[in-house]
């Protein structure tokens, strides 16, 4: 499980975070949604531990265990896993070493190529990926889905306690957008990953069935619930929350 409490940080002299309060059970899909530069890539880049952000107050915990200090590797080994809307591609680097890269400091095994060839084999059938595109290099020319698959494929290679998703459905075409939905839905069954997904989008959220869902306004989470939620959001816009709010106190 994941517990953020009382996270603040800053970016230079501007405070982004003001205080996020979050529990994540094992196995359940949180979303995070909030207008743009409300401090939603924040969050995902700090529970991740980039050093770019200023962290001021709070804590976060995975399993009881405080990673609020640990750097990203320590905290990627410990389960955590961070995908982004658009993945970095570097060059000269095979997917399928990469891959195969990933899941051996993960599991801290040294598995060989055609050892991890077999652990590849169910994945990319479910996945619906080509074994050839492994020889492609690293985000190199793939298309939207394509791009997407592969990410699953990572995730379910590397089996975290707690995946962030960052954004992931953005610019991708529906299909795209289903295959994502299906794999966090297979994911979440297989390996009780605890989710944390950051979208604008309500299409994605109709085919996962998130447990909860989250607005961050101001730098706070400002209001959680259910599906509803979502579509009390898509009918009314986040002004109409933030005056709700603010009429109430
Ligand atoms: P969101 O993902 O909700 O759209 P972000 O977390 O990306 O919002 O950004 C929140 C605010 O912090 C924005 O005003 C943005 O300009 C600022 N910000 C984020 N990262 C940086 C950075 N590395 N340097 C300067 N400003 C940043
Ligand atoms: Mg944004
Ligand atoms: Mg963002």
């Amino acid at each position: 499980m994941l517990s953020i409490k009382n996270l603040k940080a800053s970016v230079g002299d501007k405070e982004i975070l003001k205080g996020i309060d979050l529990d994540i059970p094992k196995g359940e899909v949180h979303v995070i949604m909030g207008p743009n530069g409300v401090g939603k890539s924040t969050l995902a880049h700090v529970l991740m531990g980039a050093k770019s952000y200023h962290l001021t107050a709070g804590s976060i915990h995975l399993d009881n265990e405080d990673v609020t200090l640990l750097d990203t590797t320590e905290r990627a080994k410990k389960g955590m896993f961070l995908a982004f809307q658009y993945p970095v591609s570097i060059p000269g680097l095979k997917l399928s070493e990469y891959l195969r890269n990933l899941y051996n400091i993960r599991h801290e095994k040294q598995l060989s190529v055609s050892e991890f060839r077999k652990v590849l084999k169910d994945k990319l059938e479910l996945l619906n990926i080509e074994r050839a595109s492994l020889q492609r290099y690293l985000n190199d020319g793939f298309s939207g889905g394509e791009m997407k698959r592969l990410e699953m494929l990572q995730l379910m290679l590397l089996e975290p306690k707690v995946a962030i998703l960052d954004e992931i459905d953005s610019g991708v075409d529906v299909d795209a957008q289903k295959i994502v939905a299906e794999c966090i839905n297979q994911i979440v069954k297989v390996t009780k990953t605890s989710f944390v997904i950051v979208t604008h989008y309500q299409r994605l959220l109709n085919f996962i069935k998130p447990d909860k869902v989250h607005v961050v306004l101001d730098g706070k989470i400002n209001q959680s619930g259910d599906m509803s939620l979502v579509n009390e959001l898509e009918r009314m816009g986040y002004e109409h929350i933030r005056q709700n709010q603010s009429s109430k106190t």
